[in-house]
Formats: C-alpha cells, structure tokens, sequence
C-alpha cells in the first residue's frame, strides 16, 4: 500500500533529479488522465494521496470527481443515456497487485468506480453487470439516484427526432454551459486515470457513462481490463478513450502495456496503438476519435490519438498540473 510517505517521497526525488542521471532514473510520483476536465480530477487525486491514501485511493477519489459533476455528460450523474433512455454506467479499478474490480451497465448509482472498487475487495469476482450490479450496489449502501439531468433528457429526446449514430470526435472540447443539446452526435468522453508512486507502484480507473445513446446492453472498452485499462507491476499502464468498439477488438490498453514491456517508451507504445487501429480498419474509422494515455512505473507519460484534439492532464509530485494536447496520426 502506498502510504503518504512514499507517494509523498517523490517530491525530494523530482527536486534532486535534475543532477544526475541515476536519480533522474528513478520514479517520479505522478497522476495523469484523460481530456481537461482531468485537471479537477488530479487534484482530488493528489489531496487524497497527501492525506495518505493508497494508490486505489487516489484514482478511485480522482475519478469520483466528473462522475458527481452534472455538466459532464460523458460520466457518471449528468451522463447522456442510452437510446432507451437509461443513464448506465462503466467503470475499472485496478493495482498493479492483480486486484480488479468492474462494474457494467450500472445504474441508479452516481459513483460507478466505487462500486467496482466494492466488487474487487467485497466479492470473489471482477466485473459485475446490469442488475446484479445495480443490485450489489444497493447492497453496499450506495444510494439509488436518478442520473437522467433535464440536459441530458433534452439531448436525448433531441436525438430521438433522427436518431441517428455518427461519431463526433472530441465531445469534450464542446462542452459547457453553452454547448447545449447535440441531437444526432454520438457523444462520448471518458475518464481514464494513471497514478504511480515513488517506489514505481501502480493503480488506475476508467469511468463512463460510455457512448451517448447506445443501444440498450451496449458496454464499451472502459469497464473491460485490457481495453480500456491495463496495469502491470514494473512495466507500465494504459487507458483509452473515444470509439470503444475499436479500443476492445484490438485489446488496445493491453497492447499498449506489451509493447511497454517490449521496450517501447510510453510515447511509442500509444503510437503503435494507434497505428495499428488505422491500419486494421482503414476507413471504417474515418472521423472516429480514440486516445491512448501511457504511464511508466517511473513516471515517464506517453499520449496518442487519431485525431487532433484528446488532451490529457498531468500532476507531479509537487501536486503541478499542465494540460497538454496529444499528437495525433491525422490532421483531421
Ligand atoms: N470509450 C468510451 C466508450 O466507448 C467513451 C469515450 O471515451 O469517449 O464507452
């Protein structure tokens, strides 16, 4: 378990780092995730760690944030729904000690990550779905909530008139308070979560209200382990968003972490990802957005993406944040 200390630890280490290359060599606590609105959820993360919170703590308290924010549409409360017209809900936790829990098609429960961090420590499984997992949930205490805003409803209700599927890349960037109802979008944006400490342990989480107006039982990459987060000891993580189809056949955050363990930098890995979607589906992923986050066990941050626009944020041990924007293979 990652203590205060060791978390906090990393603050001498990326202060001294700068003079020789064995300690610029070691690791650097960091948190990083997916889109700006990453940036809250860093922040949370790290007050957590510098209250003395486990790595779980921290990615579990980071993205708890968007998930509880009702002009987020892409998480939790505030999440568009389904094209029934059900807010469900995806979420992963992981540790780089083989502890996993999910949950899928979640609902009535603000706090998805939660849940699944409930289904890695309270039961002998991993991934939970529909109305076991909806009934787990109240089980554990979490209180039955209404996800469905009237923003979202009136989003929904706009999309009814065409309903229509056509991805709209990099959602995320439209949002706010004056981005209003997008009928005929297929909106999505997810939070994807790295932490590593000053000893190079790991843990992540991936949260979603998924793909906006999916068909009713549709699951994404973020809740699978491998597709939308992967996490090995001494090696790396990954996380993904964007088009969760093309994330999960490709297995993308587990191939990102192979190739880490193959020797690629995190930078690279996310490239070779990518690439190898747009080789494999040529132009069925035209005008489709997906990202890759990367983080090294010493703290080294990698980001790629199809299209231009998937920003990321990252927070170092001294609790900075900047938000930077990742390459991406197409101009547009
Ligand atoms: N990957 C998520 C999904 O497909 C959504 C997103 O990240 O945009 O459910």
């Amino acid at each position: 378990m990652t203590t205060r200390r060791t978390f906090l630890g990393g603050m001498a280490v990326t202060g001294i780092a700068a003079g020789t290359a064995a300690q610029a060599a070691a690791p650097r606590a960091t948190i990083v995730s997916t889109w700006d609105f990453g940036a809250a959820a860093n922040a949370a993360g790290y007050a957590k760690m510098r209250a003395g919170g486990s790595l779980l703590d921290v990615v579990e308290a980071a993205a708890m944030v968007p998930e509880a924010d009702p002009e987020n549409h892409s998480v939790g409360y505030g999440g568009y729904p389904d094209r029934d017209g059900h807010v469900t809900l995806d979420a992963v936790i992981m540790d780089d000690a083989g502890g996993v829990g999910a949950v899928a098609a979640l609902e009535d429960t603000v706090h998805a990550i939660s849940v699944a961090r409930r289904v890695m420590d309270k039961t002998p499984h991993t991934l939970l779905v529909g109305e076991g997992a909806t009934r787990f949930a109240r089980d554990q205490g979490f209180p039955k909530v209404d996800l469905l805003t009237p923003p979202a409803e009136q989003a929904w209700r706009e999309w009814l008139k065409t309903s229509q599927y056509k991805p709209e890349a990099n959602v995320e960037n439209k949002r706010g308070p004056h981005a209003g109802p997008r009928g005929g979008a297929l909106d999505h944006d997810t939070i994807g979560l790295l932490a590593c400490d000053v000893l190079g342990r790991m843990a992540g989480a991936c949260t979603t209200s998924g793909m906006a107006f999916k068909m009713r039982g549709r699951v994404g990459d973020s809740p699978q382990v491998g597709a939308g987060l992967y996490v090995e000891r001494g090696v790396g993580g990954a996380t993904s968003t964007g088009l969760g189809e093309e994330v999960t056949r490709v297995s993308g955050s587990a191939r990102v972490v192979a190739s880490l363990r193959a020797g690629l930098s995190p930078q690279r890995a996310c490239e070779e990802v990518v690439r190898h979607i747009a080789q494999l589906r040529g132009d069925a992923i035209k005008g489709v957005q997906v990202g890759f986050l990367a983080l090294s066990p010493r703290g080294e941050v990698g980001a790629f993406c199809l299209l231009p626009g998937f920003t990321y944020a990252v927070t170092d041990a001294s609790g900075a944040t900047v938000v930077l924007k990742a390459p991406s293979l197409f101009a547009a």
